[in-house]
C-alpha cells in the first residue's frame, strides 16, 4: 500500500522521536531542520540548555520504541534536589522513594541518538533546510537552502520545530488562531564546573544541586564526562543581582563570592565563561488551535514552557505517545480526525503544565531552602507513604506518573489547601509526626467529592 509521506518540520528532540514512531507505524517520513546536520558538525545549541532532566514520561515514551536501553547509558540519576545555603552547608531533599530519581542527559548527545536510530529505520533527513511558510490551501512548504528557495507539496505536515515556531507563525495569519507568549523577568545563562585535576566529579553527581537565594537561583546538573552543567537564572535588570549590574569581572566575582561561594570555588574558568556565553531569555508560548487542514504543531511549536518542573521535553515526548496511540486507533489515513482528537485530548494538559513550570519557579529559587517548605514535604512524603493511593505529592504526580498534567494540577490544589491547614497549626514543628494522619486523607476525600 502506497501511505503518503510524512513532513516533520525540526529535528529536534520532539521531532526525531516523532519520525521514530511514524517510521515504525510503516509510514514515509521526512524530516526537515534549519541548522546544518548535527552529525557532521559539533553540537551546539547558541546557549541552549546542554542537559536535561528526563522523568517518566519521557523513558515511556522512549520505552514504547524500544529506545529506553539505549538511552540509559547517556543518563544519570538524580535521586534529590542538594540545597547549598549561603554558608556552603547543604541539605539533601529526595524527589520521591528511593529509587524514584529524574536523570541527567546531555541534550546533544541525546538527540544524536535519536536522529540515528530514526535514520536507520529509514527517515529521510533534510538539514539546511529553513521553512519560510506554509501554505494550507495548497498545503505547499517553502524552504530557505543553500541552493536557493525551494517549494514542496507536503500533503501530511507535523511542526515540531520549537518555540518560534515557523508552522505556527503561517497558522497565526489564518483566522481565528488565538496566540499568547510571555517572556518571563529572568533569563539564563549556562556555566560549568569541571571535573576535579584527579578526573572526579566535584560534588554529589546523583544529586539536582540548587543555590536558592530568593530572586534568583543557580542550578547544577551532572555530565558523564564528571562535569557539571550550571545554570544561572537571574533577572535581567531592576534588582540589585541582574544580568544588567554584571558588566565586568569585579560584578561578577562580588556576586559569586556573596551569593555561591562554594560554587565558585569549583568554577575556575567563571568569568570566561561568563562574559562569552550568550544570556538567553525564557518564553512561555500557548497557543489554539494546533490544526490547521492536515497540519499540526507537537512540542514546544505548540506549549512552550519555562524549564523549573523539567517538563518541556518530556511533555513534548508525551504529544508523540499520545499521538502515536491515536493513529493507531483511528488508522494511518484519517489525518483531521487525528489531529482534531489529538489536540481536544492534549490541550488541558499542557496549559496545566505550562501554569505549573511557572509556579515552580518560586518554589525552586526560594521555598526550598524554608524550614517550613521542606517541613510540609516531610508530611507529604509521610502522607504518601502511609496512603500511597489516596495521597500522591504534586511533583510526583508530574514527574513520575503519567497522569494527566490537569488532573495533577486539579488534585494539587485541593492538597494544597489542606496542607495550608495542616501548616497553619502553631505547634506542627514540634507535632508532625503525631498529626492525625488519616483525618487528612478524610478531608482529601471529602475535597475530591465535592
Ligand atoms: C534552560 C532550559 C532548561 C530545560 N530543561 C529541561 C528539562 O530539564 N527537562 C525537560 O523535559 N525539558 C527541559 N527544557 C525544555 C526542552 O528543552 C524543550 O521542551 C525541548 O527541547 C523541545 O523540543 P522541540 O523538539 O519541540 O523543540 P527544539 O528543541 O527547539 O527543536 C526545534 C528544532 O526545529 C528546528 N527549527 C526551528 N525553526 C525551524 C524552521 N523555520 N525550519 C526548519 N527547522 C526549524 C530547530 O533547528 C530545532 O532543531 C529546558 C529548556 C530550557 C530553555
Amino acid at each position: 500500500m502506497k501511505t503518503e509521506e510524512i513532513s516533520i518540520l525540526g529535528a529536534g528532540l520532539i521531532g526525531s522521536l516523532m519520525s521514530i514512531y511514524l517510521r515504525r507505524q510503516g509510514l514515509d517520513v521526512s524530516v526537515y531542520d534549519k541548522r546544518p546536520d548535527k552529525r557532521k558538525t559539533p553540537y551546539t545549541e547558541g546557549g541552549r540548555s546542554i542537559n536535561m532532566a528526563l522523568s517518566h514520561r519521557g523513558w515511556k515514551s522512549l520505552d514504547k520504541v524500544g529506545l529506553k536501553e539505549k538511552v540509559l547509558p547517556l543518563a544519570i540519576p538524580m535521586y534529590g534536589r542538594k540545597i547549598h545555603d549561603e554558608h556552603g552547608g547543604t541539605t539533601f531533599s529526595p524527589y520521591g522513594t528511593k529509587e524514584q530519581a529524574i536523570y541527567s542527559i546531555s541534550r546533544g548527545r541525546f538527540n544524536q541518538l535519536l536522529a540515528e536510530e530514526a535514520e536507520s529505520l529509514g527517515v529521510k533527513f533534510f538539514f539546511d533546510h529553513k521553512c519560510l511558510n506554509t501554505d494550507f490551501r495548497t498545503q505547499e512548504i517553502t524552504f530557505e537552502t543553500p541552493e536557493g528557495e525551494k517549494k514542496m507539496e507536503a500533503p501530511v505536515i507535523i511542526g515540531a520545530d520549537g518555540a518560534y515556531s515557523s508552522l505556527r507563525m503561517s497558522m497565526q495569519k489564518q483566522i481565528r488562531f488565538n496566540y499568547k507568549q510571555e517572556y518571563i523577568s529572568h533569563g539564563y545563562k549556562e556555566l560549568t564546573i569541571p571535573a576535579t585535576a584527579s578526573g572526579d566529579f566535584a560534588m554529589d553527581p546523583n544529586a539536582l544541586h540548587i543555590w536558592p537565594r530568593g530572586k534568583f537561583m543557580l542550578i547544577a546538573l551532572p555530565n558523564p564526562d564528571k562535569s557539571f552543567t550550571c545554570t544561572l537564572f537571574l533577572p535581567f535588570e531592576g534588582t540589585k543581582v541582574c544580568f544588567a549590574k554584571i558588566t565586568e569581572e569585579r560584578d561578577l566575582v562580588s556576586v559569586f563570592k556573596s551569593y555561591f561561594e562554594d560554587a565558585y570555588q569549583l568554577m575556575p574558568n567563571l568569568t570566561e565563561e561568563y562574559f562569552r556565553n550568550p544570556t538567553s531569555s525564557l518564553i512561555n508560548v500557548e497557543c489554539y488551535p494546533w490544526v490547521q487542514g492536515q497540519s499540526i504543531l507537537i512540542g514546544d511549536a505548540s506549549h512552550a514552557m519555562v524549564p523549573f518542573y523539567g517538563q518541556g521535553m518530556n511533555c513534548g515526548f508525551e504529544d508523540c505517545f499520545i499521538l502515536n496511540g491515536l493513529i493507531e486507533k483511528y488508522g494511518k489515513s484519517s489525518w483531521d480526525m487525528v489531529f482534531e482528537k489529538f489536540q481536544k485530548i492534549r490541550k488541558d494538559d499542557t496549559d496545566a503544565i505550562c501554569q505549573l513550570a511557572m509556579e515552580n519557579f518560586v518554589e525552586m529559587r526560594d521555598s526550598v531552602s524554608d524550614p517550613r517548605f521542606i517541613l510540609r514535604k516531610k508530611i507529604e512524603a509521610k502522607l504518601h507513604q502511609l496512603y500511597p493511593n489516596d495521597w500522591v505529592p504534586l511533583y510526583t504526580m508530574v514527574t513520575f506518573s503519567d497522569m494527566g498534567y490537569a488532573e495533577a494540577y486539579a488534585l494539587g490544589k485541593l492538597q494544597e489547601a489542606i496542607m495550608d491547614k495542616v501548616m497553619a497549626n502553631p505547634l506542627i514543628t514540634e507535632n508532625w509526626d503525631k498529626l492525625d494522619y488519616e483525618d487528612i486523607i478524610n478531608q482529601m476525600d471529602s475535597a475530591k467529592a465535592v
